[in-house]
């Protein structure tokens, strides 16, 4: 991923750090006595991959605490609530993640989670975060009745005969999702930055942009390294509600090193695509006249990103549908005209549904758009919501990167698995489980796709001085993979695994 060099054969570390690539002759030739030589046997070596969105210590707190409910079964859900209720003192909450309701025949509902814990409040969340599902013990904590109003930028969502269903959206989710979680101790956000930055590196994943954090999430990942657990490299966005906070304490994105690192202040502007609550244009396919929801005015998008701007802070702003992308970008390029700053490199994270417009603005302002890597793959029978012709223009990372737009994609973890050789395949091939292609057009070359999840991942962050690619200067973070993924079956990407990877020039994960 160097500029000039395409591929190399041997690489000199010193120092945490790429000194020179070469030959394994010249490489060998610079070798001293204390010099360790490391044959790779021929394997394909690539820069440590960046998860340029993904939720890394949300996703390991929840892991310690909450169900996981990666199932395909209603029943075995039901199982595995009834489980921890029975070990869970009666009126306390149970809490679960990870559910995903299109994998399972039906979505949960209501009655399913009286029926698993009568004696409980239950909230099971939706991976993609933005919805959630409830019994009736939850809705009668926060006094929701049926004859109660949805909050505004949120839903609460009813059946055929008008009763609640038990789906809660955005603005609603997050009301009783405040009740229910304990906020988690520091030793927690310790645990968890650790435990997913292991994960992490097990899958080839260097870095990651934290896309939501707060001073405690900060402190988890400082906690970790301090403490030698920390296996990768963070660069961590604030929510705009600890704004204030962050710039009292006199600190904005940059702030930090290479391994913990002040990101960009984080704004919501709409909801999910695994969902269905982005902000559409037009109607989802098959649900009426519904065309998602937005989760904050222009108005309100504008004082936050006016204030977090001229704090010096970079702004990244949660964007899906093409309604809240050209709102959001045109409070950007109303701020890029009010106040010109060098450089702000603002992001829109996920840039979902795009027009040949919104790309010439989002080119014309320099603005980074952090589209999901995996999600025609793995969210793939949740596509038909959105149409064969809509899809031409969602993850559109041909259509970036024929603009020349630094385009730098990320799972959006737990939303999508952080699993590099998922987004290849997705990005590559554009076909999702069975087979089915969505939006051709947007395909982009297993190249191009690394380059997008090093190279770009670490400009988004403003650190390509450091990493993305394993040109002299750079950061020793590199895979080595069991397979060829440039030459492999695009088909059978998933079967590469990296055999080791290295961080700052230490092995940190061996298979
Ligand atoms: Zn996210």
């Amino acid at each position: 991923m160097a500029a000039r060099e395409r591929e190399v054969e041997a690489l000199a570390l010193a120092g945490g750090r790429v000194v020179a690539i070469g030959t394994s002759v010249e490489m060998l030739a610079l070798a001293g006595s204390g010099t360790r030589r490391v044959d790779l046997g021929g394997k394909r070596v690539t820069p440590g991959f960046n998860d340029a969105h993904s939720h890394p210590c949300d996703a390991g707190v929840a892991l310690l605490t909450q169900i996981p409910l990666e199932m395909d079964s209603i029943e075995a859900i039901k199982s595995a609530i009834h489980t921890r209720a029975a070990g869970t003192p009666p009126g306390e909450w149970v809490v679960g993640f990870l559910y995903d309701d299109t994998k399972t025949p039906r979505s949960l509902d209501r009655a399913d989670l009286d029926a698993a814990a009568p004696d409980h409040p239950v909230i099971v969340q939706h991976r993609g975060g933005h919805t959630a599902f409830v019994n009736s013990r939850a809705l009668a904590l926060v006094s929701i009745t049926e004859n109660s109003p949805n909050p505004p930028h949120g839903e609460y969502f009813r059946d055929s005969s008008g009763r609640h269903n038990g789906r809660v959206a955005e603005k609603a989710a997050e009301a009783i999702l405040a009740l229910a979680i304990k906020p988690p101790s520091r030793e927690d956000y310790r645990k968890g930055a650790a435990l997913i930055s292991r994960r992490f590196a097990s899958r080839g994943i260097t870095s990651a942009c934290e896309a939501d954090g707060s001073p405690a999430i900060l402190q988890g990942y400082q906690d970790a390294r301090d403490g030698g657990e920390l296996m990768g490299r963070f660069y961590t966005h604030i929510d705009f509600a600890q704004l204030d906070n962050m710039m009292a304490a006199g600190v904005h994105t940059g702030f930090g090193d290479e391994w913990v690192r002040v990101g960009a202040i984080k704004l919501f502007a709409d909801g999910s695509i695994s969902e269905r609550t982005a902000l559409l244009s037009e109607p989802y396919a098959g649900l009426g006249d519904y065309r998602g929801i937005s989760r904050a005015s222009r108005e309100t998008l504008y004082e936050q990103a006016r204030k977090a701007y001229l704090a010096g802070w970079q702004v990244g702003t949660h964007a899906n549908g093409d309604v809240a992308i050209d709102t959001i970008l045109g409070v950007y390029e109303q701020l890029q005209r009010e106040f010109p700053r060098r450089d702000p490199r603002l992001r829109i994270e996920h840039c979902t549904l795009v027009t040949p417009e919104l790309v010439r603005r989002i080119k014309a302002a320099s603005v980074i758009p952090l589209p999901f890597a995996g999600y025609v793959f793995f969210h793939g029978e949740k596509m038909h919501f959105y149409g064969e012709a809509r899809l031409e223009h969602m993850f559109a990372m041909r259509d970036f990167l024929d603009a020349g737009i630094k385009a730098a994609p990320g799972s959006d973890y737990t939303a999508s698995p952080a699993e590099p050789m998922l987004w290849l395949r997705s990005q590559v091939t554009r076909a999702d489980a069975s087979g089915h292609v969505w939006g051709a057009n947007q395909r982009i070359t297993i190249e191009e796709a690394i380059r997008c999840s090093t190279v770009h991942g670490a400009y988004a962050s403003f650190e390509e001085g450091i990493k993305g690619s394993l040109a002299p200067g750079q950061l020793a973070d590199l895979v080595v993979w069991d397979h060829d993924l440039l030459t492999i079956d695009p088909a059978a990407l998933m079967s590469v695994k990296p055999e080791r990877t290295m961080l700052g020039g230490r092995w940190v994960y061996e298979a």
